[in-house]
């Protein structure tokens, strides 16, 4: 990642000083500035402690250069230097470092959640599965097979309509639709189409198999249930 660091020099004070100036001879004419630097980067903001000084001539209008500057000057640097109140140093984020700290950790979190709560659903719809009673329903996830390759394949719902040893006994809705998000309407009433007989065992591990079926061979996957009230 490329981002821009700046340094940034405010001033903090000035100070006419009366020593002679080392350019054009002349007294009163010096003026020294102080500033502190300042380190930006686009998710934070530093305050250094970190003092420059620069020495100018009012005369010429130009800036001494620290190797031109006498003992006297350079004490007056000092002493100044000394007195100078300063900003608050430290380091400072902007809103863009937490955005930038804690937008992916929400995101992590987040999945996390998701994956948990999706993972407690599974495990809760599983547990009522096994659980499966007489009026129960269930959502299916089937597909037809014709000589062993698959014909169509979409979502319908079976009511539980009897349970005897290790067959289960389930009565298809009228519906079957391979549309994301199909409305089914529940209601006893619409479990109007053909009745199949499936293992108990297998149905108890999500799956339905129509057996004695030579017409139609299905395999199913049950994706939802829905316990009798
Ligand atoms: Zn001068």
């Amino acid at each position: 990642m490329y981002y821009q660091v700046t340094d940034f020099y405010d001033p903090i004070g000035q100070k006419e000083i009366s020593s002679k100036c080392p350019d054009c001879g002349s007294q009163n004419c010096l003026e020294l500035h102080f500033y502190q630097k300042r380190i930006e980067t686009p998710f934070s903001k530093k305050v250094s402690k970190k003092v420059t000084g620069v020495l100018v001539c009012r005369n010429t209008e130009t800036e001494i250069s620290p190797v031109l500057w006498t003992n006297e000057i350079e004490n007056y640097f000092n002493t100044e230097k000394s007195k100078l109140k300063l900003h608050s140093t430290g380091l400072k984020f902007n809103k863009w470092f937490y955005f930038i700290l804690i937008v992916p950790t929400l995101l992590i979190l987040g999945g996390i959640g998701y994956s948990m709560w999706e993972h407690n659903t599974y495990m809760n719809q599983s547990a009522s599965i096994e659980n499966s009673a007489v009026g129960d329903k269930v959502m299916v996830m089937q597909t037809f097979l014709e000589k062993n390759s698959t014909k169509s394949y979409g979502n319908t719902w079976y009511q539980i309509i009897g349970i005897d040893s290790d067959t289960i006994f389930l009565k298809q809705h009228a519906d079957f639709s391979n549309e994301d998000g199909f409305d089914f309407d529940l209601e006893d009433k619409n479990f109007t189409g053909e009745t199949i007989k499936a293992s108990l065992p297998r149905f108890k591990e999500r799956s339905v198999m129509g057996f004695d079926y030579t017409d139609m061979k299905f395999s199913g996957y049950i994706t939802d249930i829905q316990k009798k009230e």
